[in-house]
């Protein structure tokens, strides 16, 4: 049998489109299904709603994050999840001087109308319901888009605040006599629970300066916990100190050496969060959304990925500047900035050699007694090993250092800051070399 030439082109180009369009139409199924390539998803771990001390309900905070570009959203309301039964009244919920009360209930009500808000007058007195994240959460999450992760903050004794993500029951305060003891039993608590469910989870430590309750130290000895507020949007919380008690950054930096190399703990990541409570037509700016937020590196938005991705320190912490990239390749820690016209920034590579002094001394108080606070450490821990400007960046490591770790600080003035005059900064995670 001789074949026909025209033939076999002719059927060789029907197969080519065949393929061509088999291939397109695979495309277009993925895209609509799930987006697996890597890339930034910035996302909120620490939101608050009427649920508990936050002005507004939670479909317009949702609306608020994922409209301004949020791909994820941890709802963290204090001792409570978002499920069950619950109504409020609107009119005498505390935070009606702020802005909240039957104000926000209108604008609730216009936004997502008659068919979906639920009210009541019971006596004379509205009453709204809270809906549960499993109702509202459909309106608003979309693969590959935008989620949202089922947390609570663990609000315990002795100012102590833990943040709990993706669990699937209410985890109660766990208490303890000391600070220690209770973070300690909260984190506990929250590991219990992943072995019990399976389910991919973790804790982080919020605002240790908040009433300067949490000191490095503390940190510093606690088993099985490895994130910390380096940066809270809420403007209680003494991120920078005061006279007598550390920065953040600071606290940062003698929490990894005591742990890395005198407790052998394991490393402690840096998250910026908003701790939001004050939303749309609020009058108090004291905790407004969209000053601190995380950008995680991962294939997939669900929530096991994005937490395996934190749990990897694929991620950076910022409140405003954007980076393409950072990471160590050949022996250098390198940060490349995806810069903004008109920004300067500053690259700062952050750590502690091996060979350090870990001497330290007590922090007194005018009468000259001991006083509960980080203690004075040398200026070994926590040193600039190198500082330069420019949108790239890269420091040798010599392998000498214990942990090395980067802040870059731009010039652009925070429009939304946790303090007045704060520029836009963000933060990577410490890289740790083998000992
Ligand atoms: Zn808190
Ligand atoms: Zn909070």
């Amino acid at each position: 049998m001789k074949l026909n030439p025209k033939k076999i082109s002719a059927c060789f180009i029907s197969l080519l489109v065949f393929l061509i369009s088999f291939s397109i139409s695979c495309e277009n199924q993925q895209t609509e299904t799930v987006d697996t390539e890597t890339r930034w998803w910035k996302g909120n771990l620490h939101t608050h709603s009427l649920w508990s001390d936050g002005d507004h309900f939670p479909e317009v905070i949702t609306r608020w994050y994922k409209e301004n570009g949020y791909h994820f959203l941890s709802v963290s309301d204090h001792n409570i999840l978002q499920q069950g039964e619950m109504w409020i009244q609107p009119e005498f919920n505390h935070h009606a001087q702020s802005g909240g009360g039957i104000a926000v209930f209108e604008q609730y009500l216009e936004e997502f109308g008659e068919n979906w808000v639920e009210y009541k007058m019971v006596n004379d007195t509205l009453e709204a319901r809270l809906k549960p994240l499993n109702e509202y959460r459909h309106l608003f999450e979309e693969a590959g888009k935008f989620m949202l992760i089922n947390s609570e903050e663990i609000t315990d004794v002795h100012v102590v605040h833990v943040n709990a993500h993706n669990i699937l029951h209410f985890i109660p305060p766990q208490g303890g006599a000391t600070v220690r003891e209770t973070i300690q039993n909260n984190v506990n608590a929250v590991h219990h629970h992943h072995h019990e469910t399976g389910q991919e989870m973790f804790p982080h430590l919020n605002h240790p300066n908040f009433h300067f309750a949490v000191t490095a130290e503390d940190l510093a000895h606690i088993e099985g916990l490895h994130f910390f507020e380096v940066y809270n949007g809420h403007r209680g919380v003494y991120n920078y100190g005061d006279d007598n008690h550390v920065d953040l950054d600071r606290f940062w930096d003698i929490t990894l050496t005591l742990r890395l190399a005198h407790l052998d703990l394991g490393i402690m990541y840096g998250l910026a969060v908003d701790d939001s409570h004050h939303y749309e037509n609020s009058m108090d700016e004291t905790a407004l959304p969209g000053r601190g937020w995380v950008m995680v590196r991962s294939d997939f938005l669900t929530p096991e990925h994005i937490i395996r991705a934190l749990k990897a320190g694929n991620f950076y912490s910022t409140t405003g500047v954007k980076l393409r990239d950072f990471g160590v390749t050949d022996g250098e820690y390198f940060v490349e900035i995806d810069p903004e016209p008109d920004v300067e920034y500053t690259v700062q590579f952050i750590g502690t050699s091996k060979n350090h002094d870990i001497s330290s001394r007590p922090v007194l108080d005018e009468n000259g007694e001991e006083m509960r606070a980080t203690r004075i450490y040398s200026e070994e821990i926590g040193t600039v090993f190198k500082e330069l400007t420019g949108t790239k960046a890269s420091y040798e490591l010599t392998g000498d250092e214990l942990y090395v770790r980067a802040k870059i600080i731009s010039s652009k003035v925070h429009p939304n800051p946790f303090a007045e005059g704060d520029t836009e900064v963000a933060w990577t995670q410490p890289f740790v070399m083998e000992r």
